[in-house]
């Protein structure tokens, strides 16, 4: 379905938790996170939402969070979205801590490929950015990953300016030898204690790694680039300096049952509760709601998203 500026929404973002094992600073900058288990819809009623958005012409589906992989189940969530007449691909963002045990059973279950959040390759760095993580886990993931076939594998590396900005070069060598396409992602000013020097535009990567050649545009939200030796791509998603909305075909559900049109507006339309004919109606209310793009986002003007980024699912 189209929604009212003639974009055909055929991508569903699907929240399954706000939970995470991690705690980014960037995307839970308080640390904490509570819900009861009865404030999250269950996966039928996910599975009857992404059916009838399928009906509405939604094509692809992202499981996300959150971390999805700590929500007991979410394997089997995966397979029952698989098998929705009408969905053609199925993926999942993840921080990879867990995907050593289950990329198997993931695509066993359907799911086409996944992306893996990783923001620095230094131990210490790692941990502190993700308030204790282990790197070491996330790289057992990321092999895990490409050992069970989720491919293409995308990387996903917020950027950091005084933080990860020095890790640019580092990181765009793992293209030279790995097919994966390693995608830097401007800070989103979401609720993170950041100062105005962390929020690089995404060009700083083609300055510090001129050797970096334009791919042609695939129609994603990342403009593209390889070296010129390179097995793999290097991708630059900025939504601050370059806002992508003239091209946005998503909606998000939140796990406790909420679309949102825009990732940077409040505007919520709960869904939880409706079937059939209404359940319809209200996905084509919020398709509709989406406005033709949000406003300025930089460090001065947070995102009206009126959320952290784990309870949204970005
Ligand atoms: N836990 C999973 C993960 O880390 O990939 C999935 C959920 S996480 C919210 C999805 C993506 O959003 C991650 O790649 C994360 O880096 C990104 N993200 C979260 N907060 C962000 C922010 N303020 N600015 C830019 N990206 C952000
Ligand atoms: Fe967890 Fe992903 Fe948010 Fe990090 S970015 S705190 S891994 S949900």
């Amino acid at each position: 379905m189209k929604d009212q500026f003639d974009r055909e929404i055929t991508y569903l973002r699907i929240s399954v938790t706000d939970l995470c094992n991690l705690r980014c600073k960037y995307c839970m900058p308080d640390g904490v996170c509570q819900k009861r288990h009865e404030d999250i819809l269950s996966f039928e009623e996910i599975a009857e939402i992404a059916s009838a958005a399928a009906q509405l012409g939604v094509r692809k589906v992202r499981i996300t969070g959150g971390e999805p992989l700590v929500r007991r189940g979410c394997v089997d969530l995966c397979r029952m979205i698989a098998q929705i007449p009408g969905i053609e691909e199925i993926d999942l963002t993840t921080n990879g801590t867990l995907l050593d045990r289950y990329a198997k059973d993931l695509k066993a279950a359907g799911v086409t490929r996944v992306n893996i959040s990783i923001d620095s390759l230094d131990p210490a760095k790692y941990r502190a950015i993700t308030g204790g993580g282990e790197l070491s886990a996330a790289l057992a993931g990321i092999r895990a990953a490409q050992e069970a076939g989720l491919i293409p594998l995308k990387l996903n590396t917020v950027l950091i300016g005084g933080f990860n900005d020095d890790e640019i070069p580092a990181f765009v060598k793992l293209t030279r030898t790995e097919p994966v396409e390693l995608r830097f992602i401007e800070l989103m000013p979401m609720g993170g204690h950041f100062g105005p020097e962390a929020y690089l535009p995404g060009d700083t990567v083609l300055e510090r790694v001129p050797a970096l050649e334009p791919v042609p545009h695939n129609g994603g939200v990342a403009r593209l680039y390889r070296l010129p030796d390179g097995k793999g791509r290097v991708g630059l998603i900025s939504p601050l300096s370059r806002h992508f909305c003239a091209s946005c075909n998503r909606l998000r559900l939140t796990s406790e049952g909420h679309l949102k049109p825009c990732l940077h507006s409040d505007r919520e339309i709960y869904v939880r509760g409706k079937h059939g004919e209404e359940l319809l109606e209200t996905l084509r209310q919020a398709i509709y709601a989406k406005p033709r793009m949000h406003g300025v986002l930089d460090a001065e003007h947070p995102s009206g998203a009126g959320r952290t980024m784990n309870t949204i699912g970005g």
